[in-house]
């Protein structure tokens, strides 16, 4: 079988302009998270905002099964038309992985059609705790019933999002809150997932149990069947005789002005 072919792309702001940040992702978020999918059997390759249309031509979605996206701070600096080329291509069954703060990026908010940039958030480093909802679920085969990240950012409900096909993990934080961080979405022949982890200041891709949703969740989202050729308006014959076939009388009624 050949290798799933995954885009990982990442804003990689933070990581060019903070040395703290450098610090934990030398590599960036986007070396980090394509490191690890690598070990696992994956073909790799990496794209960033800063890239000629941010390296997500029209050639590298046609030969992507599965797109990751991360992105925070500059999700209005993605060009619509680029946008529109990822929607297309999700459409047609490529999948797609949004990480954090992706939530608010312009693809996610056009696939699910959400404002959900809509939540409560808080920086202070406190502990998360997620939560398996479906043990059945493919993204959490191999995964405890929960596990701990020491430190995270704090996303919290309400999470304005159109209702999800599965919710797959719930967060606690230290303080208080709960929120939806694992989610999946069908658009299209296109699978979505969406987990919450990850905030650019803590290690949080380096967690095994974290590399761990992200690899099952890119397996999980590789497409499917291809869309079947079909010619909007075509007729075709009809593949068993029909009896007592009658003209359509009311022709007239698929005609909606009169021409000129
Ligand atoms: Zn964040």
């Amino acid at each position: 079988m050949s290798k799933l072919r995954v885009t990982v792309w990442n804003e990689n702001l933070h990581e060019t302009r903070f040395q703290e940040i450098r610090d934990i992702y030398p590599e960036g978020i986007h070396g980090c998270v394509a490191g690890f999918l690598k070990d696992a059997g994956m073909e790799v390759s990496t794209a960033t905002l800063a890239e000629e249309e941010h390296g997500l031509t029209q050639e590298r979605l046609d030969n992507t099964d599965v797109l990751v996206w991360w992105g925070h701070m500059a999700h209005n600096d993605v060009q619509d038309e680029i946008v529109e080329r990822v929607y297309r291509r999700v459409m047609q069954g490529m999948g797609l992985v949004v990480l954090h703060s992706g939530h608010a990026s312009k693809i996610f908010r056009k696939l699910t059609g959400s404002d959900s940039e809509l939540l409560r958030w808080r920086e202070v480093g406190e502990k998360e705790i997620l939560w398996v909802m479906n043990p059945a679920h493919p993204i959490v085969q191999g995964l405890p019933d929960h596990f701990i990240l020491e430190h995270e950012e704090m996303y919290g409900e309400t999470f304005i999002i159109p209702r999800p096909d599965e919710v797959v993990f719930v967060s606690w934080f230290e303080g208080g809150e709960v929120f939806r961080s694992g989610l999946t979405y069908t658009r299209g022949l296109g699978k979505i997932f969406y987990f919450r982890p990850g905030h650019e200041a803590f290690p949080t891709f380096f967690n095994e149990n974290v590399q761990k949703v992200i690899i099952n969740a890119v397996n999980w989202a590789k497409p499917g069947a291809a869309m079947p050729k079909v010619t909007l308006g075509e007729i075709k014959n009809p593949i068993m005789p029909i009896k007592d076939a009658k003209e359509n009388t009311l022709a007239q009624l698929n005609v909606y002005k009169d021409e000129e």
